[in-house]
């Protein structure tokens, strides 16, 4: 079976003159599959021609299997379930200069964040990219609402399963809907050092967020495992190539955990740190409050003393801000939905 939503518009119309049809039909399915239409809803194919491709061609969208829409701010968090049973979070936020789409990219996560919810059951597999931009037009499409921008950062390493990812950011960026350019993406990343230069290599202008979490090497390898194969020096060096490839500012991701990571002379030893290491090159820090996962043991910072870490960012020169949290009365988030969907609870 051909995976027909990983094509793009070019070679869905090839695909369509390999079964014998014109490029102008491939032209109208392609436009079909990106609004999420089943093939038995497009109208004005001949229904030969939709039998043919339900015989040859694998389109399946996610399905939703939950949906929680938030009374304070519209957000909406989905779980959605991919064909073999797998479920996947993806979240639309509405912010006033657009709706941002935050989309998952692996079922589950190998890389350990002892904070983090999506690890605690480990990898089961890397989605494809059609199972990625599938969370887009089923959100899109559910929703009634454009898609505006992407982040990665639901479940799942994007970097982990690289050769899906980019090509979900050409797919994403490329002809036809959504059509979202890559300066409306961000790429979220715990590290995997080796897969940031070669995304810079790709010349996409992409953001790069880069979950730093820590100051220095020894709270980052208690935090994030990650850091014990490719330690703050290589991976701000890996950050600096980026920049230097792309022209894109870097925004460090820092979640704040209680007596773990978020004390004053910590704020100072990363504004220093980063000051250093990023030599010149803009930066941002994204403060986030940690959200409380039961399984963890960790309680976040209070609200108090992220004003003043960012503060004390601000202070030694290093742009900082609070992320605002939205979804707030939708008590799941960051992997814990599927987490108490897999537990049955
Ligand atoms: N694997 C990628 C993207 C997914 S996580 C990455 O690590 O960047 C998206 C962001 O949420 C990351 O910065 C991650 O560290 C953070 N995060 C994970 N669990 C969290 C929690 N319980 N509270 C707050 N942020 C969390």
């Amino acid at each position: 079976m051909t995976d027909i939503l990983s094509m793009t518009k070019a070679e869905v119309r090839e695909y369509a003159v390999s079964l014998g049809e014109s490029a102008f039909r491939g032209d109208q399915i392609f436009g079909w599959m990106r609004r999420g239409a089943e093939f038995s809803e497009m109208k004005n194919i001949p229904a030969a021609l939709r039998e043919k491709l339900s015989e040859n061609a694998d389109y399946r969208l996610p399905h939703i299997a939950e949906k929680y829409t938030s009374k304070i701010d519209g957000t909406v968090k989905y779980l959605m379930e991919l064909t073999d049973g797998e479920c996947v979070e993806c979240v639309l936020m509405k912010y006033e200069h657009g709706n941002t789409l935050c989309v998952s990219s692996q079922a589950g996560c190998r890389m350990g964040c002892t904070f983090c919810a999506s690890t605690l059951s480990g990898r089961v597999r890397n989605l494809t990219p059609s199972e990625i931009l599938g969370q887009v037009i089923v959100a899109a499409r559910d929703s009634g609402e454009r898609v505006d921008g992407v982040v990665m950062m639901g479940i799942g390493e994007p970097l982990d399963n690289y050769e899906s990812t980019v090509r979900f950011l050409r797919l994403v960026s490329g002809e036809g809907e959504p059509g979202i350019g890559l300066r409306h993406i961000s790429v979220s990343t715990c590290g995997v050092v080796p897969r940031i230069r070669d995304l810079a290599d790709e010349g996409m202008p992409v953001t790069l967020s880069v979950s730093l979490h820590a100051y220095d090497d020894s709270v980052r390898s208690h935090l994030m495992p990650v850091n014990r194969k490719w330690g703050i020096g290589e991976l701000l060096g890996a950050c600096r190539y980026f920049f230097d490839q792309t022209g894109r500012r870097i925004s460090f991701e820092y979640t704040l955990i209680a007596g773990e990571n978020d004390s004053a002379a910590g704020a100072a030893a990363l504004a220093k740190m980063l000051r250093r290491e990023m030599a010149g090159r803009p930066v941002h820090v994204n403060l986030i409050l940690l959200n409380e996962v039961r399984e963890t043991g960790y309680t976040s910072s209070a609200r108090a003393a992220a004003k003043e870490f960012a503060a004390v960012l601000e202070q030694n020169g290093v742009n900082a801000t609070i992320r605002r949290r939205l979804g707030s009365d939708i008590d799941a988030s960051c992997g814990q939905l599927r987490l108490r969907h897999l537990e049955g609870a």
